[in-house]
């Protein structure tokens, strides 16, 4: 094998990987990282819909799903959450604190996220190669041989796609990010290389992703925004819920609330059909809105029921209710009046799946947990190889979660990888 190129090559220019190549440069070693899109980052740039929910105020382990509990106390013990929130201070980026602890750049940009890393690697003079895709990963005599060929940008029609190029590294840090959103970047690579190089790998699936749903109904109420209870029920027994702000679409409901209940959707519907109660007056009592709806009922006696629906609740919403209870539009308002004030409280709908990794925020399984050490996120198969972000099988909730475990296991693994 050739002599060593650089101590550390990284596999991956993403959020984990940025962080990375930043703390093995400043931990004195000399540094190159590889991504096989055209521009390092680009992820994150559409992350938080492009202004970055880049990490949030409570980062604790219980947000996260698929690693052992432990395992994640130790990694934040070894690099606590206000420390990666005074590495970003490091870099010069002002923070904007917004609902639910979710820090984004004061800017609302990601951009600027982008750009305050890449100017970070830029003063520590460390070199990213765009458009170039890591194909195998080598060690023989304590080094790494990193073979990779070159990717033609789909613009170019003249480029030349497939000249190959072998690095050699003392370390490497694979931060080649999960399958989610291949327009973008995810994809099985990561896997693949992990799996070659001796590491057990669950196989991911989409998480944080928009439902899909039986009932056509939803059609009508394509576009529609609000906050809602919901509750994931297989048979009589709960699953799993969460509050907030969902979005009907033609298929089924996304928005926050409903993204985060993909993922115990998605493994409740192994064990049999599952149903979504969307409560619309979660901040009512059911006594509490059925005292509201009879005395709105008394108020329109005698007048259509539109009229009685307009100001309650989003009216295509109410109308979507009210044909459940058999209440007709233009027909006097008062009669199943009781039965409106359940189903607003338990609006049901049968999940029959999630979208896929086109439309899936992250990727949950990935790279055995077992086998990497989390107080330095280095394989314990593998001496010198380490394994960070969503390659791992950890997934966080939205809001902030996953970005924050990015740059958690890419700054602890650049340290170690560096010494
Ligand atoms: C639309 C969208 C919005 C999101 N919004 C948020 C948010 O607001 N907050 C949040 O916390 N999380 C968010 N996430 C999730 C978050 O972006 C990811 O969890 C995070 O980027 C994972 O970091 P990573 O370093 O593991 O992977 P990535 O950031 O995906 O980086 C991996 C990099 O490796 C490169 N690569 C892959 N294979 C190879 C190879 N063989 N050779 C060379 N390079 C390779 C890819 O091109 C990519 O640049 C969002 C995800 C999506 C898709």
């Amino acid at each position: 094998m050739a002599e060593k190129e650089y101590d550390v090559l990284v596999v991956g220019a993403g959020a984990s990987g940025l962080a990375a190549a930043i703390a093995a440069a400043e931990g004195g070693a000399s540094v190159l990282a590889l991504d096989k899109n055209h521009v390092p980052g680009r992820k994150l740039l559409s992350t938080g819909s492009g202004k970055c929910n880049f990490s949030n105020l409570a980062v604790t382990p219980v947000r996260y799903h698929g690693a052992a509990p432990g395992f994640l106390e130790k990694a934040f013990a070894a690099l606590p959450p206000r420390e990666v929130h005074a590495f970003f201070d490091g870099l010069g980026l002002l923070r904007a604190e917004k609902e639910n602890g979710r820090l984004f750049p004061r800017s609302m940009k990601a951009q600027d996220v982008v750009n305050s890393l890449l100017n970070r690697l830029e003063a520590l003079k460390v070199p990213v190669a765009p458009l170039t895709e890591v194909t195998a990963i080598k060690r023989a005599k304590g080094l790494f041989s990193v073979e990779a060929v070159t990717v033609a940008p789909k613009w170019d029609k003249k480029a030349q796609a497939g000249g190959r190029k072998t690095y050699t590294a003392g370390r490497v840090i694979l931060a080649a990010g999960g399958a989610a959103y291949p327009q973008i970047g995810g994809g099985d690579k990561g896997y693949v290389l992990l799996k070659s190089l001796g590491h057990s790998v669950s196989a991911p699936c989409p998480a944080i992703a928009p439902l899909k749903v039986r009932e056509t109904l939803v059609r009508g109420l394509d576009g529609v925004r609000l906050d809602a209870g919901l509750c994931l029920r297989v048979g009589e027994k709960k699953v799993s819920e969460a509050c907030g702000e969902i979005l009907f679409t033609a298929y089924g409901v996304s928005g926050p609330a409903a993204l985060d209940l993909s993922r115990d959707a998605l493994s409740a519907l192994s064990r049999g059909p599952v149903v979504l109660e969307a409560d619309f007056f979660p901040d009512y009592t059911a006594a509490r809105l059925k005292a509201l709806l009879s005395s709105r009922a008394a108020l329109f006696s005698g007048r259509p029921f539109r009229h009685f629906a307009c100001g309650l609740l989003n009216e295509k919403v109410v109308r979507a209710a009210a044909e459940r209870c058999g209440i007709g539009w233009e027909l006097p308002a008062g009669p199943g009046i009781e039965k409106l004030a359940a189903v607003l409280k338990s609006f049901t709908l049968e999940v029959t799946g999630s979208l896929g990794f086109e439309d899936a925020m992250v990727s949950s399984g990935g790279c055995s947990c077992a086998e990497i050490d989390p107080a330095t996120f280095g394989s314990k198969l593998v001496a010198g190889l380490y394994v960070t972000g969503e390659l791992l099988d950890i997934d966080g909730d939205s809001g902030g979660f996953n970005l924050h475990l990015a740059w958690t296991s890419g700054l602890l693994a650049g340290r170690h990888a560096a010494k």
